[in-house]
């Protein structure tokens, strides 16, 4: 889109400046972070630095009320209907335990079943195994087409009058597949499930709208967005939150505490035991807020144009093979390679200063669905450019010629 300029985007962001040579290409890991991120979380600390909810004096109003704005902005951004429906947590990974443990444990009874999919990521399958083991529940996981898209005709029988949850992702870290949300969610409805969207990888990349999606659950990493470690969230519609018994415990999730017995605050606080991540909180809206002042739309086409420009590049290349090719794609891409091993792809592409990843990206299951033992993972995001991408295919060509 020539109203997108990514020069521009490019300079806002520190790192970048300070790694000019550096080619990244592993954001489905993480991304880097606009300098309004970083003042957010300085300034913060400069201004508003104290403990949130208890203390008495106008500095813990404040950092209160920075971490409340936080809470609000996280909710606008995922339009949901009320902000208490926003519960901060560690990220995607403890949000998904945190379901399982309150959610899952109060709700499943022996015998229940639980559908996934084989491409999660093992943060949205190993919480599920926990709980199964615990409870007698039984896990069942919808395959994948030949393109890496989901057999949907298999999930359509999987679902029962057992099925209480579908945990799925919107978007593959691994092979970048975006499953149909709205036909997997509307289905699991009609048969009594609840249904939790891991959007680790999709927050990035797309609007996400939890009132039309008419998800239960949806998770995600502030890292993965522009914002901090260390702080991610669960969206949850306020009916499920109110019935979750607490799950860590601590300060600030109770409401009364005697030896006699304890009673604890109403949602989103009693999921939030201990200090929270305040400086991040703070630096997770600052990033939300400056992604929704970009013009998203030309974001996502400029990411869909490097990522078309990568796959035709690289279909002109012997020897390598995409893995994942499923309409609709997210703006990332897997390789396999006949006669060279991916990790000595990636080290010889990061002699160059071109980042990547290795392995089986948190997916083993899927890997091992696909008689791989990992791929090379080239994941784009908004600040890459096509020049990035040309030298990436160039680096490509001469690795493999060499590693022949
Ligand atoms: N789900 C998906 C799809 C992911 O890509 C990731 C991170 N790689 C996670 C969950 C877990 O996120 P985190 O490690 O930030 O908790």
């Amino acid at each position: 889109s020539p109203a997108f300029d990514v020069a521009a985007l490019r300079a806002q962001f520190p790192l970048l400046r300070t790694h000019p040579g550096l080619i990244y290409l592993d954001n489905a890991a993480t991304t880097h972070k606009p300098e309004v991120v970083l003042d957010a979380e300085r300034r913060f600390y400069e201004t508003s630095n104290a403990n949130v909810h208890r203390s008495a004096h106008r500095l813990a109003h404040a950092a209160t009320e920075a971490f409340e704005g936080a809470r609000r902005t996280v909710a606008r951004f995922l339009n949901a209907a009320r902000a208490d429906e926003i519960v901060f947590t560690r990220g995607a990974t403890e949000a998904i335990n945190l379901v399982a443990h309150s959610w899952g444990r109060s709700q499943m009874r022996p015998g229940d079943e639980i559908i996934l999919t084989t491409l999660e990521h093992h943060a949205n399958i190993v919480p599920w195994q926990l709980l199964a083991a615990e409870r007698g529940l039984t896990l069942r996981v919808v395959g994948l087409l030949p393109d890496g898209s989901l057999d949907l005709a298999q999930y359509h029988e999987l679902l029962g009058p057992r099925t209480r949850l579908l945990a799925v992702t919107a978007l593959s870290n691994a092979i970048g597949t975006r499953p149909p949300l709205g036909e997997l969610i509307a289905a699991a409805h009609a048969h009594g499930a609840r249904v939790l969207v891991d959007a680790a990888q999709a927050i990035a990349h797309e609007p996400l709208d939890v009132q039309a999606l008419e998800a239960d659950f949806l998770v995600f990493s502030a890292h993965k967005v522009f914002g901090p470690t260390g702080i991610g969230a669960l969206w949850a519609r306020a009916e499920l939150l109110a019935d979750m018994p607490p799950w860590q415990a601590g300060g600030e999730m109770i409401e009364r505490v005697s030896f006699a017995g304890t009673t604890y605050q109403a949602p989103p606080y009693r999921f939030e035991a201990g200090t929270p991540p305040l400086a991040q909180a703070v630096g997770l809206a600052a990033a939300l807020d400056w992604l929704s002042g970009q013009d998203r739309a030309a974001l996502a086409a400029h990411e869909a144009e490097l990522c078309r420009a990568l796959e035709r590049g690289l279909a002109e290349l012997p020897g390598v093979r995409i893995v994942g090719t499923a309409p609709g794609k997210g703006p990332l891409v897997s390789l396999a390679f006949d006669h060279a091993h991916p990790f000595d792809v990636a080290q010889f592409l990061d002699a160059r200063d071109i980042a990547t990843r290795v392995g089986s990206h948190c997916a083993q299951p899927l890997m091992e669905a696909l008689h791989l033992s990992g791929t090379l993972r080239l994941s784009l995001c908004a600040y890459n450019t096509r020049a990035e991408i040309d030298a990436v295919l160039a680096a490509l060509a001469d690795t493999l010629e060499l590693l022949r």
